[in-house]
């Protein structure tokens, strides 16, 4: 057989490998896409998401230039405060207490808005996050949080637009074909890439190669090995076929670890979601995020978090691990009837699994839990509810005295008819351990210099979050650093 060479070899079909692709294409390199599953699971993590992506903005003009179809009528029914590079910082400061690599996070912070204009030239299409970023007040949008901006057809639909712009470009897609193992020549520098196949293995030359193929959340070893025994019961929200791999190539290549290789992005699914994610499914349904409206209890009957400590945003990614830590990694989001309609779409979803009853007790006896622990829970609760005005558009500040873990916002009492309790797990989303990279996305080994030829992107690159993430910010990652390592990619190949 005849050794295939491409300029550009990217591995992974996912936001980050497909945006690197398209960079690289756009430099005038030959570009080959390298996905380990079969076609109709493509697009990994990335096809699971609801396309919700972080970047700053200044005015809703700004959203106007990738949102055209939005109208004046539309745009006079927004509300929206701006949200700047500085609270982008401030956000990812805060929320990784301060351990974020700051020359990648700044880079992604500066740089993440005009990826957004290039996508939106790509051909990628977006929209306001109208159900759930904003509430309506007085007749209008009020949106919150910086997180306000998806991509149409959630991750579903900015991976078949990734990929239509791939075919139009001539990019060259292999599906069921594993990157397995780096090639460098004499002089150090990265010349290929061996690729596993159904009908074998088979190296191809490349002058770079992009990896672009998640971290490990997908291998249960690596994740038990990394960052603990109590994630083997965690359930994995997305894609089976991240399993570190391009990790380990690029360590064998002489790249260095670096992030948080301890942590992960894991929050609270439905207890009865599929220990995998399911490529049938149109894209995550089973994630449970309204908890800042309700209560967190454990199968004692008791609370062990701050459930209105902050934003959605900046706990969900956070509090998984917390839910894993309960007997049988299990508990439940409870409400009652003052909020039900409050309630994020994914809670009325058909394979959501719900408990209702009109009265607590009622509600306690269909649950798995201490009941009477639980009576006692909600009653110390309500006794600590301080008054206040409830406003889930702001930290309302509306909170708890004299009981532990407090409740600092939205705190209402849990009195009205009907009572509802969502059964959730943990559900990992990805690991945050990767390599590290250059301001370039160039894999660097253990003295900051570059090898030659090698680029990384998306959950591969280490350093960004720690113990924490700010929503929206991985579809913006992969994006960035997609486009940079594209763009340097394909340029080093063709500039001889
Ligand atoms: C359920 C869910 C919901 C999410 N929602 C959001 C959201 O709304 N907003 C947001 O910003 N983030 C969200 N995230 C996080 C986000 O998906 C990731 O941060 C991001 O998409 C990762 O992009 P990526 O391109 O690095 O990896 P992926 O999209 O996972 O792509 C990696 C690809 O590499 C392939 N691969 C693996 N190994 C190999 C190999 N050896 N050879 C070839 N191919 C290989 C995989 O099959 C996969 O296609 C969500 C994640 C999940 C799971």
């Amino acid at each position: 057989m005849n050794q295939k060479s491409f300029d550009v070899v990217v591995v992974g079909a996912g936001n980050a490998a497909l945006c690197a692709a398209i960079a690289a294409r756009n430099s005038g390199a030959s570009v080959l896409v390298l996905e380990k599953g079969p076609q109709h699971k493509r697009g990994g993590n990335s096809f699971f998401t609801d396309g919700a992506i972080r970047f700053p903005f200044n005015s809703l003009d700004d959203l106007r230039v990738i949102i055209p179809q939005m109208s004046d009528a539309d745009a006079a029914n927004i509300v929206l405060p701006a949200y700047t590079e500085a609270d982008f910082r401030a956000d990812f400061q805060r929320i990784t207490e301060g351990q974020t690599d700051p020359v990648l996070s700044d880079l992604l912070i500066s740089t993440a808005y005009d990826t957004m204009v290039w996508l939106h030239g790509e051909g990628i299409q977006f929209d306001m996050i109208y159900d759930n970023q904003s509430f309506i007040k007085d007749g209008k949008h009020h949106f919150w949080g910086g997180l306000v901006v998806k991509t149409v057809g959630r991750g579903i639909g900015l991976i078949d637009a990734l990929n239509a712009r791939a075919t139009e470009l001539g990019i060259e897609v292999w599906y069921n074909a594993a990157g397995t193992e780096l090639q460098k020549d004499a002089s150090g520098a990265i010349s290929g890439i061996t690729v596993q196949t159904e009908g074998g293995s088979q190296t191809v030359a490349a002058k770079s190669v992009v990896l672009a193929c998640g971290s490990y959340e997908g291998n249960l070893k690596k994740r038990i090995a990394q960052m603990g025994a109590e994630w083997e019961n965690a359930i994995l929200r997305g894609t089976e076929f991240n399993t570190g791999d391009g990790i380990d190539m690029a360590l064998a290549a002489g790249g260095v670890r670096h992030g948080d290789w301890a942590g992960g992005h894991a929050i609270s699914t439905d207890a009865n979601a599929p220990k995998v994610g399911d490529f049938t499914q149109a894209g995550d349904i089973f994630k449970k995020s309204s908890y800042p409206l309700g209560l967190i209890i454990n199968k004692e009957g008791k609370r062990f978090v701050d459930e209105g400590a902050d934003f959605r945003n900046y706990t969900y990614a956070k509090y998984g691990r917390e839910v894993l830590k309960q007997t049988d990694a299990t508990a439940y989001h409870v409400f009652d009837g003052q909020v039900a309609d409050l309630l994020r779409s994914e809670y009325r979803e058909e394979l959501c699994t719900v408990h209702s009853d009109d009265t607590l007790e009622g509600l306690a006896e269909k649950m798995d839990v201490d009941q009477a622990e639980f009576m006692k829970t909600i009653h110390d609760y309500n006794v600590a509810v301080q008054p206040g005005d409830f406003n889930p558009q702001v930290l309302d500040g509306k909170g708890t005295v004299g009981i532990t873990p407090p409740k600092s916002n939205w705190a209402n009492t849990i009195l009205k008819a009907p009572f509802l309790a969502f059964p959730v797990t943990c559900g990992l989303t990805f690991a945050f351990g990767g390599v590290k990279v250059s301001t370039n996305a160039e894999v660097v080994d253990a003295t900051d210099a570059p090898i030659p030829g090698l680029y990384a992107a998306g959950e591969m690159v280490g350093g960004l979050f720690y113990k924490n993430y700010p929503g929206g910010s991985g579809l913006a990652s992969g994006a960035v650093f997609g486009k940079l390592a594209g763009d340097h990619a394909g340029a080093y190949s063709v500039s001889d």
